[in-house]
């Protein structure tokens, strides 16, 4: 058996940064060029977006039906950001992990916060910066899809978001989106190699040893 066929426990590669540093960028390239990784679709009660579909950006749900899953205990977190409530479903990730699976979270650091304290073991944490706050709000505007009001609060609440940097495994200043992508990409791949994942190693070493 070669070693890269051996059994291993998936991973959650949180990738947060404040709106506007690259994050969706990076996660759409990320799931474009590996096939291993599938994204964790968050349930959220904020309205949905031009191009946005339901079920494969977000699962769009009223304030009751959120709430609804909050007293189920369906959600592995959940948090409130901008006024609207976003949960990380726990259903197809528990199995998911066990099988092999790795899930990629466009989550905030509340939610990195809450995986880490169910899950440490199994949660990888990455966040981008931007190179400078002028090229933050170059980037927020740019976009064209939110009001002014909108990119105002973002702009105050990118400030809040990036004290928390220092809630996170590796942190990478995008400055140049290639090579912030090839960085994810080289984190990625040696998170996989942990021992601890390689869940096929034991029997695997077991047999390179038999009869030694
Ligand atoms: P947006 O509305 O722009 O798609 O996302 C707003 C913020 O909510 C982003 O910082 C995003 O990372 C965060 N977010 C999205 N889904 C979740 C989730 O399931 N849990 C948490 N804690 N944050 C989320």
């Amino acid at each position: 058996m070669a070693s890269d066929t051996l059994h291993r426990r998936g991973l959650m590669f949180i990738l947060s940064s404040p709106s506007g540093a690259g994050k969706t960028t990076i996660a759409r390239r990320m799931l474009e060029h590996d096939a291993e990784i599938r994204m964790s679709v968050s349930v959220t009660t904020r309205p949905i977006r031009p191009g946005e579909v339901d079920g494969a950006d977000y699962i769009f749900s009223d304030q009751p039906g959120f709430d609804r899953m909050v007293e189920e205990g369906a959600f592995m977190e959940w948090a409130r950001v901008f006024g609207h409530c976003y949960g990380t479903p726990k259903a197809q990730i528990k199995a998911g992990l066990k099988a092999g699976q790795d899930f990629l979270f466009d989550i905030d650091w509340q939610g990195t916060q809450q995986l880490y304290q169910k899950a440490e073991t199994d949660v990888v944490r990455v966040f981008l910066l931007p190179p400078s706050l002028s090229e933050l709000q170059r980037r927020l505007t740019g976009r064209g899809t939110d009001s002014a009001e909108v990119i105002a609060a973002r702009m105050a609440r990118a400030q809040a978001e990036i004290s928390h940097w220092d809630g996170y495994d590796y942190v990478i200043v995008n400055d140049d989106i290639d090579e912030c992508f090839a960085k994810v990409c080289q984190i990625l791949a040696a998170e996989r190699m942990r021992r601890a994942r390689q869940t096929g190693l034991i029997p695997f070493v077991r047999g390179l040893t038999a009869g030694g």
